[in-house]
C-alpha cells in the first residue's frame, strides 16, 4: 500500500510550547499516527516562538531560504529536532521572531506571524522535496495554508494534495487580519457558500478549501451545524455535512500517568486510589485549607475565558453555601474573571482558593488530589481536562456539551448537567457531594474513571481511516 504522508501544521505543540488543548493534540497525535505502523509518515511544523528555547529540545539549524511572500523578499530559517521517531520542524523569520506572544490580543500581530508561517511552511516543504499526501491544519492560525494549496492547483507538487482542517475552537476565526492577508497577496474568496463576512477571514477560508472538516468530538460536529454553536457558519456546515467528521482527542497516557507522575507527592494506581488522600493533604496544607480528608475537594483548572463558565460556577457557589466542601480554582486569562475568583476567595476564606497563574506542576497536583473536577463550559469542542482528571481518579462534573458529553457518563464516570445556569450546576454539584458520602459507590466511580481508555491510539486510528478515505 502507498505510504500516506501527512504534513501536520500547528501554532503550538507540547512539549515545545503549550498554551491550551491544541498544544496537547499537536504534541501527541503526530507520534500516535506514526505508532500505527509503516503505512503512515508524519512531519510536524510549528513556528519557532520566542518562548521556545532551542537548547532545551536539541533543536538545530536545518536550512535557510529567501522567498517572495506578498511581493517582499523574506528570509526563512528552518530548525529541526526529533520527538521520538517524529521529525519536528520549526520556522523562523522576522514576522515570527519579532513577536513577544504566542497569541497576541492584537490580532494583526498574530495575523502577520501565522500567515507568514503558513506560506513559509508550504514553501519549505516543497523546497525540501517532501511531497505530502495530506496537509492537516489546525484552527485559524494554519488555515490559510489550505487556502493557499487550493490556489496552487496549477503546480503539480500541490495538485493532488488533500487537505484536512481540524477545528479545536470555531469561535476564533482570525477576523481582523484582512489587511495582512492583502499584504501577503491573498484576496477575498469568491463564493456564495459562506456569509460575506467570512470571505476574507482565515478560518472560513481554510474550511472552504478543506476536503474534510474535523471537529474534536462527534457531538461538537453536530453542534456546529446549529445556530447556537455554528458561529454563523452553521449553514455551510450543514451543506458540507458529509465532510464534517468528529474525532475525539486522546491524552498522552504516558505524560498523564498517576503511577509515574514526578510532580505529585504520592503516585498511585487504580488499585491504590486511597493514596490520593496523601496528595489531597499536601494541597490542603499548601493552601492553608483544613487538612480534613473527609471534606470533598472540588477543583477547576482552566483558561479564564467566558467559554469555560467560571462565572456560572461563581454563582452556583452561592447556592451551595450550606454544603461542606473545599475548592481550588487554578487559572489565568480574562482579568475580570480572575478578579471575581479572588473576591470569592476573600468571601469564603475557609473554603475557596483562587490561584491566578499558569502552572503545569500545580495542575498535576490538583488533578491528583481533587475529588471532583468542574467544567461548566458554555461550549467545549473536546476538552482535555476532564480526561486528565478521570485518569487521576477525580470525578468530573461537566456541562453536557461537545466532547464533555462524549467522554463523561452520568453517574458512571461523572455528573452532567444540561443547561448553562447556576441552578443546574449547583444541583449537579450537590448530587456529586451526596454520592461522595457513599464511599463504595464513589470508589466505583473513581475506578470507572481510571479504567477509561483515552489513549491517542483510538483517535489516531480514526484519523488514519479518514486520511485513507481521501488518498
Ligand atoms: P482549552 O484548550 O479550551 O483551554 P482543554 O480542556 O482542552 O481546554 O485543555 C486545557 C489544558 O490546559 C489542560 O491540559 C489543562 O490542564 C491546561 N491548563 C489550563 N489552565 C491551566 C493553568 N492555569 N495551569 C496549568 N494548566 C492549565
Amino acid at each position: 500500500m502507498k505510504k500516506i504522508k501527512v504534513l501536520f501544521l500547528a501554532s503550538e505543540a507540547d512539549p515545545f510550547i503549550k498554551i491550551g488543548g491544541l498544544g496537547d493534540v499537536a504534541g501527541s497525535l503526530p507520534n500516535a499516527l506514526l505508532d500505527l505502523g509503516d503505512e503512515i509518515d508524519v512531519r510536524l511544523i510549528i513556528p519557532l516562538h520566542k518562548q521556545i528555547i532551542p537548547e532545551t529540545f536539541g533543536i538545530t539549524h536545518y536550512s535557510t531560504f529567501v522567498t517572495d511572500l506578498g511581493g517582499k523578499k523574506q528570509s526563512v530559517d528552518v530548525f529541526k529536532t526529533n520527538k521520538k521517531n517524529l521529525e519536528v520542524f520549526f520556522l523562523s523569520g522576522e514576522p515570527i521572531s519579532d513577536k513577544e506572544k504566542v497569541y497576541d490580543s492584537n490580532i494583526e500581530l498574530d495575523g502577520e506571524k501565522y500567515i507568514f508561517f503558513d506560506l513559509a511552511a508550504l514553501e519549505f516543504i516543497k523546497r525540501d522535496g517532501w511531497q505530502p499526501s495530506i496537509v492537516m491544519a489546525n484552527d485559524w492560525h494554519t488555515a490559510i495554508a489550505l487556502h493557499a494549496i487550493k490556489q496552487r492547483q496549477a503546480d503539480p507538487f500541490w495538485r493532488n494534495v488533500k487537505t484536512v482542517i481540524t477545528i479545536h475552537n470555531l469561535c476564533y476565526m482570525g477576523a481582523g487580519t484582512e489587511a495582512i492577508l492583502e499584504r501577503f497577496g491573498i484576496s477575498k474568496v469568491i463564493t456564495d457558500k459562506i456569509p460575506w463576512w467570512g470571505k476574507h477571514v482565515p478560518l472560513p477560508m481554510g474550511i472552504l478549501a478543506a476536503d474534510k472538516i474535523v471537529t474534536v468530538s462527534p457531538t461538537y460536529s453536530k453542534e456546529i451545524q446549529t445556530a447556537e454553536y455554528g458561529c454563523g457558519l452553521e449553514e455551510y456546515f450543514q451543506y458540507r455535512a458529509e465532510d464534517v467528521v468528529g474525532i475525539v482527542n486522546g491524552i498522552d497516557q504516558d505524560i498523564w500517568d498517576p503511577e509515574k507522575d514526578q510532580a505529585i507527592p504520592q503516585t498511585f494506581s487504580i488499585s491504590e486510589i486511597d493514596n490520593k488522600k496523601v496528595n489531597k493533604q499536601y494541597l490542603q496544607e499548601l493552601f492553608h485549607l483544613a487538612p480534613k480528608p473527609s471534606v470533598p475537594l472540588l477543583a477547576m483548572v482552566t483558561r479564564m475565558d467566558q467559554q469555560k463558565g467560571v462565572d456560572t460556577l461563581l454563582e452556583a457557589i452561592e447556592l451551595i453555601s450550606s454544603e461542606k466542601y473545599q475548592m481550588i480554582i487554578l487559572g489565568t486569562g480574562n482579568p475580570e474573571i480572575e478578579e471575581k475568583c479572588k473576591l470569592l476567595e476573600e468571601k469564603y476564606p475557609e473554603q475557596v482558593r483562587a490561584i491566578i497563574k499558569y502552572d503545569g506542576k500545580l495542575s498535576r497536583q490538583i488533578y491528583a488530589s481533587a475529588d471532583m473536577i468542574l467544567m461548566p463550559s458554555r461550549y467545549e469542542p473536546c476538552g482535555i481536562a476532564q480526561m486528565i482528571s478521570m485518569r487521576y481518579g477525580s470525578v468530573p462534573i461537566v456541562r453536557a456539551t461537545g466532547g464533555l458529553k462524549d467522554t463523561v457518563t452520568e453517574e458512571r464516570t461523572g455528573f452532567l448537567f444540561e443547561h448553562i445556569n447556576a441552578g443546574e450546576l449547583a444541583a449537579s454539584i450537590i448530587k456529586a457531594l451526596r454520592t461522595y458520602k457513599k464511599k463504595d459507590l464513589w470508589k466505583r466511580m473513581q475506578t470507572n474513571c481510571m479504567d477509561e481508555n483515552f489513549s491517542w491510539q483510538n483517535s489516531a486510528e480514526k484519523y488514519k481511516n479518514l486520511f485513507e478515505s481521501l488518498v
